[in-house]
Order: structure tokens, then C-alpha cells, then sequence
């Protein structure tokens, strides 16, 4: 491969990893420290001058492209006239129109309601505040290999120790943990795993406790894990009966990732409330909740908020970013990346020993292996970092390979950067 003018990371990448543990606090980690100079797509350029190729956009953010086009002019465009007010003070347009194409674009056509923050576990700490508030109830559910962020409610929500966790309580209460669907393990269909679920939230909390059901449609860092067909419409229909708020929390899933607006969108489940970030503002820091307007509306002035949240700049970003998956109908971007991608790992997987499941929707692709433990996963994302592509790793046990390449990569990248994953998985399997 020609992308590559040096050892990865090269000499200019070390240098500054020297004078970053001089300087950054160790505790944030880089799954690979070459330093970024700019991107293009589906390529990063570093320092030294070697092209990556990215398939992880900054975990599912840069899904429009790094930078896009329409995300650049527009923040250009914005900053030039007025950086911040904050909206609780004197409010500005992009902020209301921002709300609007959520309020359009997320499940159901009944009315709703939206509101801004930076961060994708500042929206669901707000998600829980309005549910709480709205139905009187303070117990909060979520499930095995969830992730919902790290500030202290949502570690308490998020489900792994390490590293998220360690140390770091006590965390906030009233939150409880259920069994997810998880079909490559637990050999359930979808309506059984969500008997299971509720049988557990009815016996330890209490349907009348309970303020909300708190969900990612398809687990992002606890292993890219989509649950069986049904789970999510039965569990959703049993918030419905029992005045418990359903909450999807699409952060990672969102915005065209899985080849629809939002992955609830595959079996028609609505959410009451819905949390974004991520995608939504090609790269800028943006969130949301996004909900039923008489959810929405029942929280007095001013009991939401912060000075930062739904910035004037990064909404320009995201009305940038949101134009761009329109034009560019970056569902169906995800959908073609789903069929290149699952087709050729799927051959591969046939030829070794070492992966138990090929899966994932869109351009949210996952492959776990046999076994239980991070060694394979991580040996094989090395000899794809020393290759020059960019891979991640999540579940709960280290052993699964996510895939989230920028939806607008051009397909010859795409093909290239699988070139180097497959001689990975191939070279990693015991009997080739
Ligand atoms: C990343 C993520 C979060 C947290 O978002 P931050 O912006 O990192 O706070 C919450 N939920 C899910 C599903 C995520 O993937």
C-alpha cells in the first residue's frame, strides 16, 4: 500500500505522544495515537503524512464526511456573524429550526417537542429529569451492555466496570438493570427476551416506580448487539400500557447510521422520548431530546437547559449535516456499505475458526469472535492500525470489531480498507 510513508505511528506522531503525557491527563485513552492534520472522507492524514483510512468517524460521527462541504460553509458562514447568545437569554433562528427537522425527522407524526445540549450523556440525563418529572416516578431501567455515557447518572446507567466505572462511584440511584436481547447467546426470540425484561422489572421495581425504560435499538459499545425481531415493539407496548416512558436513546445509532433516519425506525417502534448527538452536527458538539410535545412541555421555564447547549454554531453544522443526508440519501449509503461489507466478511468468516457472528444494519457492522476474551479482537485491530485503517472494538467482552465508516466513503476506500481487515481476520485465525 502506497498510503503509507512511515511505521504507524510515525516519527512526528511520537514526538507529540511525548509531549502529551507531559501534558494530557493519561486517564483519556487513543485507540491509536497518529495526530490527525486533516481528514478527507474516508482518510485521515497525519502528521508524518500517511493516509488512514477511516472506518469509524470518530465513533459515528462524521457520518456526512470529514469535513463536509456543507458543514464547513455553514459553520464558516455562522461564526462570522454572532458565536453565541445562549438561547436562554436572547434566542436565535438555527436553534428552533434544528428542533424542527427533529422534530420532523424522529418516529411518529404526533406532535413533539425538542431541546439542545453538547453532549450525548447531557441528553439523557435530561431525558431522565423530564421523565421523572413528567410521571412522578423515579425508577429508571436500562439493560445488560448498555452504554449511555460517563457523568454520574449515566454511569450508573451505562452497564461495564472497566473502564467506565471503576473508582468512580457511587452513582446516582434508582436505576436498574435488566437482560437484553441478545440473539447470538441467548437463543431467545425477540417477544421471549422481552418477557424476561419485564418479568425482572416487574418483580424487582415495579411497574408504578418506574419512570422510563432507557434503550439503545441496537447496543453500540456494549458489542453492536441488535436485539431479536419483536423486543423493542414488545417492550415498548408494555411502557405504553403501563404509563412508563419509553426512551431510545439513538446517539450512536442515529442519523442514517443504520440505513433509516433513526433505528426504531426498522420494526415502527416510536419512542416517547428519543436522545441524539453524534451524527447530528457533522463533528461540532450537539444533542437533543426530542419527544412527545405533552412529555416536553411539562417541565416548568427554565428547569432545562445550560449556557452552551444547541450553540448557534453547531446547529448551523447541523442543519449543514442534515441537508447533506438528504441530498446525498445517505440511508441508502448505509444500506450499499451493509451489503459490500456483510457479504465479504461473511466469505471470510467461512474460511476461519475464530469469528462467531457477522452482523449489524447499515453502515453499523460488527464482528464477534469465538472467543471471550479481547485478544483476538485486539491483535486483529493492531495489524489493521499498523496497516493504516482505522478500526474499532467494543462489547462487553473486548471481542467484538465495529465498523462505522463515514456513510459518503468512496467505494474504492471502502474496498481497500476491507482488503486490510480481511488479511487481518485471515493472518488472526489459528488454522488459515
Ligand atoms: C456515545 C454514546 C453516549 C454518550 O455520548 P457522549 O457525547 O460521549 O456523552 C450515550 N449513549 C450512546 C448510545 C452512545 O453511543
Amino acid at each position: 500500500m502506497t498510503r503509507l510513508r512511515t511505521a504507524i505511528p510515525g516519527p512526528k506522531s511520537l514526538e507529540l505522544q511525548a509531549r502529551r503525557k507531559a501534558a494530557v491527563a493519561s486517564g483519556v485513552g487513543s485507540t491509536l495515537p497518529v495526530y490527525v492534520e486533516s481528514a478527507d472522507d474516508g482518510l485521515l492524514i497525519d502528521v508524518d503524512g500517511n493516509q488512514l483510512i477511516d472506518l469509524g468517524s470518530g465513533i459515528a460521527v462524521t457520518n456526512v464526511g470529514n469535513p463536509a462541504p456543507a458543514v464547513a460553509e455553514a459553520v464558516h458562514a455562522q461564526i462570522d456573524r454572532f458565536s453565541h447568545t445562549c438561547f436562554m437569554i436572547t434566542p436565535y433562528e438555527g436553534y428552533l429550526e434544528v428542533c424542527e427537522e427533529l422534530n420532523a425527522l424522529t418516529p411518529g407524526d404526533h406532535e413533539k417537542r425538542s431541546v439542545l445540549f453538547n453532549s450525548g450523556a447531557e441528553a439523557v440525563e435530561n431525558a431522565v429529569k423530564i421523565a421523572r418529572h413528567v410521571t412522578g416516578r423515579q425508577a429508571v431501567v436500562v439493560f445488560d451492555h448498555g452504554y449511555h455515557g460517563r457523568t454520574n447518572l449515566t454511569m450508573a446507567l451505562t452497564a461495564k466496570n472497566m473502564p467506565y466505572k471503576h473508582r468512580f462511584g457511587p452513582f446516582a440511584p434508582e436505576v436498574y438493570r435488566v437482560p437484553a436481547s441478545y440473539p447470538l447467546h441467548d437463543g431467545l426470540t425477540g417477544v421471549e427476551a422481552a418477557q424476561k425484561a419485564i418479568a425482572a422489572i416487574e418483580k424487582q421495581v415495579g411497574a408504578d416506580n418506574t419512570a422510563a425504560v432507557v434503550i439503545e435499538p441496537i447496543q453500540g459499545e456494549g458489542g453492536f448487539i441488535a436485539p431479536a425481531e419483536g423486543f423493542l415493539p414488545a417492550v415498548a407496548q408494555w411502557c405504553r400500557e403501563r404509563g412508563v416512558l419509553f426512551v431510545a436513546d439513538e446517539i450512536q445509532t442515529g442519523f442514517c447510521r443504520t440505513g433509516s433516519w433513526f433505528a426504531s425506525d426498522h420494526e415502527g417502534v416510536v419512542p416517547d422520548l428519543i436522545t441524539t448527538a453524534k451524527g447530528i452536527a457533522g463533528g461540532l458538539p450537539l444533542a437533543a431530546v426530542t419527544g412527545r410535545a405533552e412529555i416536553m412541555d411539562a417541565v416548568h421555564v427554565g428547569g432545562l437547559g445550560g449556557t452552551y447547549g444547541g450553540n448557534p454554531v453547531a446547529c448551523a453544522a447541523a442543519l449543514g449535516a442534515i441537508r447533506t443526508m438528504r441530498e446525498r440519501d445517505l440511508n441508502a449509503a448505509a444500506r450499499r456499505i451493509e451489503e459490500t461489507v456483510l457479504s465479504r466478511l461473511r466469505a471470510v468468516a467461512e474460511k476461519t475458526g475464530i469469528i462467531a457472528d457477522i452482523r449489524g444494519r447499515g453502515a453499523m457492522l460488527a464482528i464477534e469472535f469465538t472467543e471471550r476474551t479481547p485478544e483476538v479482537a485486539a491483535r486483529v485491530a493492531k495489524a489493521c492500525h499498523d496497516q493504516g485503517v482505522v478500526v474499532l472494538t467494543c462489547g462487553t467482552y473486548g471481542n467484538v470489531i465495529r465498523l462505522l465508516p463515514p456513510l459518503v466513503i468512496p467505494d474504492d476506500l471502502l474496498a481497500e480498507g476491507l482488503d486490510v481487515l480481511e488479511a487481518a481476520l485471515l493472518e488472526g485465525a489459528p488454522t488459515a
